[in-house]
């Protein structure tokens, strides 16, 4: 049994905290208002519905393409797409690492974006992309020039996605699409959007249903509204699709097996969502550990308490458990196909935002008044990472996963 990290892990680390000194510090210095007290604010343009600012998302393309230039940004993509082939492990390291640095621009929480990038949806590309697909989508996407968002949630299904409503019907060379989704995260931006739809088969069956890519401005797609959510800005759209016509050519991956596509998607996510989690948790223990020991309350340093050091020393072990359980993961996800370890996928998952979501509520505990101000910055911590215990997969639907595993069930819907 080896526990140490790969010989070049620790030497990637250290460059990589080099080029955020020397080239993401100072523009996040200069633009600090997106990420002082004022953050929430600055980033969201109210009278657009409450979508993130347009100077903000400017801002972060400039850090992706500095990192793009440095080679960092596609670590941990294939060489065919200019990236260097990180594995997993190396990605959840890196993304552990980059989120225990704290709030920034090197590893924006809200918007999910990092000098390091996570692509779920090059991946789906790659991987059941047609060379056409491959070649109109993989690269736009990795530089920004491109956007697709994500539609599988619906209103009147989330958790249950096998049953979702929203369906295509054929018609001369192609398809003819009719439903609703919920919470389409990106498609203010997004010139197409992947839209999962019923195309055979009863609610319920996993086979029937089939991705397609629809452009954002076909006749019949809308998007009436944004929702606000915990933490701002919100770019999760309501959208509605009546009669929205696409080409043959639209279908991405077999037909009838679109939620092969989106399970790489969100498998791709949850790994890495859990490295992250990780890596905010460790932050904010670090953080009230260092306050305590700062702070003096009745005459000596808080620390000393051992109301204030028994739930830091639980949240450290758990960490430390949630790490094994993360590389032991991410490296299993580097051997075999990722369904095999799906169960402990979602077990690293469910922890780890369980994880930072209390790290984050104890920091603000340990700080006292000045934790539940914006001034620090657990609040942004928490809202932001709270989020994934609904989100790709919520904890509920991660602990099925592993029951499924446990008690041999539900075999026609893996
Ligand atoms: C900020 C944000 C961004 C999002 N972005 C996207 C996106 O880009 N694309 C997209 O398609 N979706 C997106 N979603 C939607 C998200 O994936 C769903 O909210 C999630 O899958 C849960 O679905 P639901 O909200 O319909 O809850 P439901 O499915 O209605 O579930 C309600 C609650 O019941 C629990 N539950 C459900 N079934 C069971 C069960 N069998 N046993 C026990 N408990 C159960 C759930 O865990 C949940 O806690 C986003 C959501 C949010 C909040």
């Amino acid at each position: 049994m080896e526990f140490a990290l790969p010989e070049h892990l620790p030497a990637v680390l250290g460059e990589m905290d080099t080029f955020i000194e020397r080239e993401i510090r100072p523009l996040e210095l200069s633009n600090i208002q997106y990420f002082d007290h004022r953050r929430e604010f600055a980033r969201t343009d109210i009278e657009r519905g409450g979508v993130p600012a347009g100077e903000w998302e400017d801002l972060l393309a400039e850090m992706r393409s500095r990192a793009d230039r440095a080679g960092w940004l596609r670590y941990g993509l294939p060489a065919s797409v200019g990236g260097r082939g990180g594995s997993n492990l190396d990605m959840a390291v890196i993304r552990e690492h980059l989120a225990a640095k704290g709030l920034g621009l090197h590893n924006d929480l809200q918007n999910e974006s990092s000098i390091v990038g996570n692509f779920p949806r090059v991946i789906m590309m790659e991987r059941f992309g047609t060379a056409e697909q491959r070649r109109d989508w993989s690269e736009a996407l990795i530089t920004g020039e491109r956007a697709m968002a994500f539609g599988l949630t619906e209103p009147g299904h989330g958790s249950d996605a096998t049953w979702l409503q929203t369906s295509a019907r054929r018609t001369s060379g192609g398809w003819l699409i009719n439903g609703s989704k919920r919470f389409m995260t990106g498609v203010h931006q997004s010139s197409h959007a992947v839209i999962f739809a019923r195309t055979s088969g009863e609610p319920g069956q996993a086979r029937g249903i089939t991705a397609f890519v629809v452009p954002t401005d076909a006749p019949g797609f809308d998007v009436p509204f944004y929702w606000w959510t915990f933490n701002m800005p919100s770019d999760h759209g309501e959208v509605e699709l009546r009669e929205v016509y696409v080409h043959e050519s639209a279908v991405l991956g077999e037909l009838d097996r679109g939620l092969d596509v989106a399970q790489t998607f969100l498998h791709e996510n949850r790994i890495r969502q859990a490295a992250a989690s990780l890596g905010a948790a460790q932050y904010c223990i670090d953080q009230a550990v260092e306050y305590a020991s700062e702070r003096m309350v009745f005459g000596k340093a808080l620390a000393v308490n051992q109301a204030i050091q028994w739930p830091l020393v639980e949240l450290q072990t758990e960490a430390q458990m949630v790490r094994l359980l993360v590389h032991y993961t991410a490296s299993q996800l580097d051997r075999k196909p990722h369904m095999e370890v799906s169960d402990k996928v979602a077990m690293a998952n469910y922890r780890a935002n369980r994880l930072v979501c209390e790290a984050a509520d104890r920091a603000m505990q340990v700080f006292g008044g000045l934790g539940y101000t914006r001034h620090q910055p657990f609040e942004h911590i928490y809202r932001h990472h709270r989020r994934y215990r609904i989100t790709e997969g919520s904890e509920e639907i991660q602990i099925r996963r592993i029951a499924q595993r446990m008690f041999d069930f539900g075999r026609a819907s893996r």
